[in-house]
Formats: C-alpha cells, sequence, structure tokens
C-alpha cells in the first residue's frame, strides 16, 4: 500500500504534479496539493522529479525512477488498468 503525503508547508500550489501525474491522483485545493486518489499511484515518482518543493513524500514504494516517456502511453495504460 502506497502512502502518500504532502508537506503543506513546504507546496508552493504551483500545481505541476496535478498536470504531470499519469494517474491523475492529485488535486489542488486551497493552493496546495493534495493526494485526492493515492489508490490509482503507479508509483512512477515522476511527480517527485518535478516539484520543486521537495513536498512530496511516498512510502510503501522502493526508489524508481521516471519510466514513462508518452503520456498517451500512460493514458493507454490507466484504461485498461
Ligand atoms: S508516483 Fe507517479 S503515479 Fe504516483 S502520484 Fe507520483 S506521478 Fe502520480
Ligand atoms: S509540484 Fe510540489 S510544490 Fe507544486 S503543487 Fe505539487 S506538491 Fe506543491
Amino acid at each position: 500500500m502506497i502512502e502518500i503525503t504532502v508537506d503543506e508547508d513546504a507546496c508552493v500550489g504551483c500545481g505541476l504534479c496535478v498536470k504531470d501525474c499519469p494517474m491523475k491522483v492529485f488535486e489542488l485545493k486551497e493552493n496546495h496539493s493534495f493526494p485526492k486518489r493515492p489508490e490509482n499511484c503507479m508509483a512512477c515518482l515522476s511527480c517527485h522529479e518535478i516539484c520543486p518543493a521537495q513536498a512530496l513524500e511516498h512510502k510503501g514504494i522502493y526508489a524508481a525512477k521516471r519510466h514513462y516517456i508518452d503520456i498517451r502511453v500512460c493514458e493507454m495504460l490507466n484504461r485498461v488498468i
């Protein structure tokens, strides 16, 4: 089980994680990101790479690297899983 936390003190509300996450895990609320659909996370850790504030933490997955290249591939995967 992946547990996602957002450090609200660090988050600057840029929305990059909301746009970048292929699984639509995050939403913005009151100028902070929050994991609305953590159960959708596929552990790509793309959001870690893109967050300028290093405000995101994922527990329950091993360190990985960005493993998606094309958002269309992710959207296709999203439809079948
Ligand atoms: S690790 Fe990937 S799927 Fe999970 S929240 Fe971050 S960008 Fe989304
Ligand atoms: S990318 Fe980082 S700073 Fe920007 S909204 Fe997401 S958690 Fe906050």
